[in-house]
């Protein structure tokens, strides 16, 4: 039976990782799709068409074919996957691959049936479904089938999910629609009504990665970003610092803050006192924003720990789990 070829996918809002057993991370590219209109083509899929973003003629477009963690334009997904499917593993034309993808907690039955159509449509031979908190979790090296209470946070881009999961399964969990993207408008609107200034969606992604920051810093960063006047039209520089952007993303972080306090007031008390003891662990790319950790924990006053490498947790949890699918399989779901 060695030779099925197992295949984990964590296709996000944002990024997409495929992982198999044998190999690890094969591919981590941006989920995103550009297509010429006039032909009906893909032109760049992945890393190629997201720097495309915002630059492109009326002849491309641009799809994030995922929103918020579900799938919004099923033919693009599916076209999407494809490629990531044979991108990663080369031997895919001659064996059919059982895939393992990562779905939100709060995926519909009819969402989830749609996940697992691109994945039989993009050629698999089965394809399995897991929670992404419980592969975050698993990923993130937490032992979730143990009978003890873990909270995890996943902070990605269209969505941040928060969940307390307790012998395989989860206990509570609440997903919000504020995440990575969020910010990044934030941060655009707030050059705009400080500055004038009009920046793109990849400018001010760039912003956050590169000085932005959950707590106000001791040194201050800064850097010159680049951007039209809204009054003269013309291309325009500026210095921005870290202390703007923090105010700038505080509203939406007191927003994440403000699930992960209601999702533990729903969690049963022998749950929370063990959350209490071992802490939270953050994962995503959003656990990637510095100083995010201390922010969480001065906010609840539990510890809160960054996984070790966040943006990969899933990814790494589905292949934990196609590996041993008898310990997990109360995990999954099956269509074959
Ligand atoms: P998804 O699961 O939705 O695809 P990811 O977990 O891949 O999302 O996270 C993507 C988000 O993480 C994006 O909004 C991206 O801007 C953000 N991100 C990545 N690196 C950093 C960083 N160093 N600091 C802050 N945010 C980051
Ligand atoms: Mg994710």
């Amino acid at each position: 039976m060695i030779f099925i070829k197992k295949i984990g996918i964590d296709l996000g809002t944002c990024n997409s990782v495929v992982f198999t057993p044998q190999k690890g991370v094969v591919l981590q590219e941006p989920s995103v799709v550009a297509i010429a209109l006039n032909e009906n083509r893909i032109l760049a899929v992945g890393q190629g068409a997201k720097e495309m973003t915002g630059r492109t003629p009326d002849t491309i477009r641009i799809y994030r074919p995922l929103r918020e963690g579900v799938i919004a334009d099923y033919r693009i997904t599916e076209a999407m996957l494809r490629y990531f499917i044979r991108k990663a593993v080369k031997t895919f034309w001659f064996l059919k691959p059982e895939l393992l993808i990562g779905v939100p907690a709060g995926i519909t039955s009819t969402e989830k049936r749609a996940v697992i159509e691109a994945g039989m449509a993009a050629g698999a031979k089965a394809v399995y479904v897991a929670k992404e908190p419980i592969l975050a979790a698993i990923g993130a090296g937490i032992p979730i089938n143990s009978c003890s209470g873990h909270m995890i946070i996943d902070i990605g881009g269209g969505t941040s999910e928060v969940a307390v999961i307790s012998l395989g399964g989860i206990v509570t969990c609440y997903s919000l629609r504020v995440a990575g993207d969020k910010m990044d408008q934030a941060i655009s609107d707030y050059i705009k009504k400080k500055y004038n200034l009009a920046i793109g969606e990849q400018t001010a992604e760039e912003i956050k990665i590169k000085i932005g920051t959950a707590l106000p810093d001791k040194e201050e960063k800064e850097i010159e970003i680049r951007g039209r006047d809204l009054i003269s039209g013309l291309p325009q520089n500026i210095k921005i610092n870290s202390r703007e952007i923090c105010e700038a993303i505080s509203d939406r972080l007191v927003e994440i803050i403000q699930v992960v306090k209601a999702v533990l007031r729903e969690t049963p008390p022998e749950l929370s006192a063990d959350i209490m003891d071992k802490g939270m662990i953050i994962s995503g790319g959003g656990a990637l924003l510095r100083n995010i950790d201390g922010f969480i924990t001065q906010a609840i006053g539990v510890p809160c720990f960054i996984a070790e490498e966040p943006l990969l947790c899933v990814a790494k949890g589905t292949g934990v789990v196609l590996e041993n699918l008898d310990v997990y399989k109360k995990s999954i779901m099956i269509k074959k």
